[in-house]
């Protein structure tokens, strides 16, 4: 199967190069030149069919490539989830919770980060390219977990991760500085989030750099999440959701079901629009936004509009602006017209807005719904599930929640996805059902244990015990130095 680039249809690359290079040249995003169709029968077969099987089957669609090996790389990925990686959760009738967050670090990006670093290697062997891969991450908390513990342990690849020193969570910083393994490496950054993504951006385009890290061995990769190899895994668990419904004969196959799915960088949503396009029974998407609703808005309007504040909210991985992935959408809607796509990506970014014209926008609106919640709807959801049913979700997931009851139609199945352990943001969760935070991150967790019943994944409990390992803290100067050093490491194993 052929990629090309939404600005660039002549831009053409196999699976394995798109997963390797990430983005094309001109900025644009790699997408399936076809979309692979599955038959009713083969969907029926995911019913009871493990999570990885439907896993090497859906990536394998989009990869042939790497067909044969994909079994094990996704035996590989999903053994490092607690059970199922996407089990489904009915809370009450007619509404059924998609937890994504059993993975190694509890939350959704694990289902795609587990298992990019193995797509990596598998691209690069295709290619005969024996270098070692070493992925520079920004982050400022979540992802960077994610990615180390993606990467650690996957031979030919490697992760330095820089996060803003004082502007994570305690808890984030403990999961980071603890990660073991040869091939990873942390350090703290005097500075904010954005002075650490600009130098790393800065390290990609240094040529010094470059030439220093190549006589090492080593080049420089992105994982982010506009890469085709993280946007594919996450096709998967629509599918096997639908095939739970059906399997415990909730549904007959062929009836329509909706997802209502908490949105930042439009990732996860696109993958459920992917699926639908596969042939997956799928209704409604319904794109929920927290109050940086500019999806929200878009969806309803046509027009997206960036120019506008930027809130803090208690759903930190939704507060975005500008939605890479939206850039996929727009090129299908448009009916893959990869000018207009380039002009209204350059839109964007000379005056912070652009339009599509009232029949894509009208196309649009037949399969998603949007809606936003204040940041009181989203607490008032957690604390409504936990009042009524007994269910306590996260504030990202609760935003999902507050969004669907505003917009959904009563009578179609509905499933909510949840894209965050409620212990990653106990304070929040707290708070929302009326008991107080401690004023530490360890200790609410234990509260809401206490008080919810819903034991502490270990992993959590055991980080104060665990060794830091890294407690550099470096200059915004010293990224590059710092990645010379990690590289020279590296080199000599
Ligand atoms: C990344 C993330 C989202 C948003 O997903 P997108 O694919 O960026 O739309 C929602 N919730 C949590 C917890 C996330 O980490």
């Amino acid at each position: 199967m052929k990629f090309y680039s939404t600005r660039n249809k002549k831009a053409e690359v196999s699976g394995a190069e798109a997963v390797m290079r990430g983005i094309s040249e001109e900025g644009g995003l790699f997408v399936p030149q076809s979309f692979p169709v599955f038959s009713s029968e083969q969907i029926k077969a995911f019913c009871g069919a493990p999570y990885e099987e439907v896993a090497t089957e859906i990536i394998g669609a989009f990869l042939p490539e790497l067909k044969n090996e994909l079994p094990e790389y996704t035996r590989a990925a999903y053994s490092r989830f607690d059970g199922d990686p996407a089990p489904l959760v009915k809370v009450c009738d007619n509404t059924y919770v998609l937890e994504l967050w059993h993975g190694p670090t509890h939350a959704f990006k694990d289902i795609a980060l587990t298992l990019l670093p193995h797509l990596l290697q598998g691209s690069k062997k295709l290619a005969g390219n024996s270098r070692t891969t070493l992925i520079p991450v920004a982050t400022s908390g979540d992802t960077g977990k994610a990615a180390l513990e993606g990467f650690s342990g996957v031979s030919g690849t490697a992760v330095a991760v820089f996060y803003p020193f004082g502007g994570v969570s305690d808890l984030q910083r403990l999961q980071m500085i603890t990660t073991e393994g040869d091939n990873v490496f942390v350090a703290a950054i005097k500075g904010n989030f954005d002075d650490a993504q600009t130098a790393v951006k800065k390290a990609f385009t240094d040529a010094e750099l470059k030439e220093k890290l190549a006589k090492l061995g080593i080049e420089l990769s992105s994982a982010n999440s506009i890469n085709f190899g993280r946007l594919a895994p996450q096709v998967t668990y629509y599918f096997t959701a639908y095939a739970d419904l059906v399997e415990g004969k909730q549904i007959r196959y062929g009836d329509k079901v909706d997802f209502c799915v908490p949105s930042g960088n439009f990732g996860d949503i696109l993958a459920g629009y992917y699926a639908r396009k596969m042939g997956l029974p799928v209704g409604r998407l319904i794109c929920a936004s927290n109050i940086n609703n500019v999806l929200a808005d878009f969806i309803r309007t046509g027009t997206y509009d960036a120019r506008r504040e930027f809130h803090k909210t208690s759903s930190p991985s939704m507060d975005i602006l500008v939605s890479s992935n939206l850039e996929r959408l727009i090129f299908d809607l448009s009916g893959e017209n990869d000018e207009l796509t380039a002009a209204r990506m350059a839109s964007l970014k000379e005056s912070g807005m652009y339009s599509v014209t009232p029949k894509e926008s009208e196309d649009m609106r037949k399969i998603f719904a949007a809606g936003y919640a204040s940041e009181e709807e989203a607490a008032n959801a957690i604390a409504e599930y936990f009042d009524e049913y007994g269910y306590i979700m996260d504030p990202h997931t609760a935003v999902a929640a507050a969004v669907a009851k505003k917009t959904r139609e009563k009578k179609t199945l509905l499933v909510i996805l949840s894209t965050a352990s409620p212990h990653k943001f106990a304070a929040s969760v707290l708070k929302a059902i009326d008991e107080s935070p401690t004023g530490n991150e360890l200790k609410d967790l234990q509260k809401l244990e206490d008080v919810t019943a819903l034991e502490v994944p270990e992993s959590l409990i055991n980080l104060p015990a665990k060794e830091k390992i890294f407690t550099d803290c470096i200059k915004l100067g010293e990224v590059n130095g710092a990645l010379v050093s990690f590289a020279e490491r590296l080199g000599k194993k």
